[in-house]
């Protein structure tokens, strides 16, 4: 892979060739591939970029901006009615009406105050949307999410005072650090609150994900190539 943006990326190749890895790793896992979704992160990428892979039958995806899904996603999914799109990134709380509007999943709910303006969101537009709780796996001063301590506590007050729809836990380990204890972790704090599934791993390490668990891999570099940079075409 070339550190630069490649525009002649083959993306229906790369969404090919990661479904294969992800077979390959489930069965080495013993697991099911119908247990592991991809969720295809297509954050930067314009929808010239993204139609192909929509038509090659990819269906999940995943943006890590509010503003750009809204720009983008709406005409996608006059074309495409099933597809289903994963919130990935940092939701700020005045941005809630709209993700909630854009969005089918929302997977970084990582603060109480959130979570409560979610609930109140829901309420209002009548529209429930499964959430994951980001857990802070590394306990990163930096990077967004639960510390694993407070987990269980938050766990409870989304689900039993919020009564959100927890769908599961997401992680991002941290980068110089062997992912596999990340997601050991979080499948452990999943398991001890009655959690089925597991938003972790990408590109570099979905393999590995699968291996200790994963339900979805957001994967964006090996599908689509490495994403442009501003200024970049
Ligand atoms: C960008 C992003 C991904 C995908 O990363 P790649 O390395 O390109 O696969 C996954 N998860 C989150 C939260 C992201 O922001």
């Amino acid at each position: 892979m070339t550190a630069t943006h490649n525009p002649d990326f083959n993306s229906v190749q790369g969404l090919k060739t990661v479904q294969d890895q992800i077979d390959a790793a489930s069965a080495a896992a013993g697991r099911e591939k119908a247990g592991v979704h991809l969720v295809a992160v297509s954050k930067v990428h314009g929808l010239e970029r993204i139609r192909p892979v929509l038509e090659a039958g990819q269906r999940v995806f995943g943006e890590n901006r509010v503003q750009e899904a809204v720009g983008k996603w709406p005409q996608l999914r006059a074309e495409y009615p099933d597809l289903t799109l994963h919130l990935i990134g940092p939701l700020q709380t005045n941005k809630i009406k709209q993700a909630v509007e854009v969005f089918d999943v929302i997977e970084t709910v990582d603060r109480e105050k959130l979570a409560r303006g979610l609930a109140k969101e829901f309420v209002r537009a009548d529209k429930r949307l499964p959430i994951f709780v980001q857990i802070n796996t590394g306990e990163e001063a930096q990077k967004a999410g639960i510390s694993p301590k407070d987990a269980d506590a938050f766990i409870t007050l989304c689900r039993d005072e919020l009564d959100l729809e927890i769908k599961g836990l997401m992680c991002i380990p941290p980068v110089n650090e062997e992912p596999a204890l990340h997601f050991a972790l979080l499948a452990k704090i999943a398991e001890r609150n009655g959690l089925v599934n597991l938003s972790m791993g990408m590109s570099s390490d979905f393999e590995t994900a699968i291996a200790f668990g994963a339900t979805h891999v957001r994967v964006g570099t090996a599908i689509f190539g490495t994403r442009p940079k501003p200024g970049e075409a």
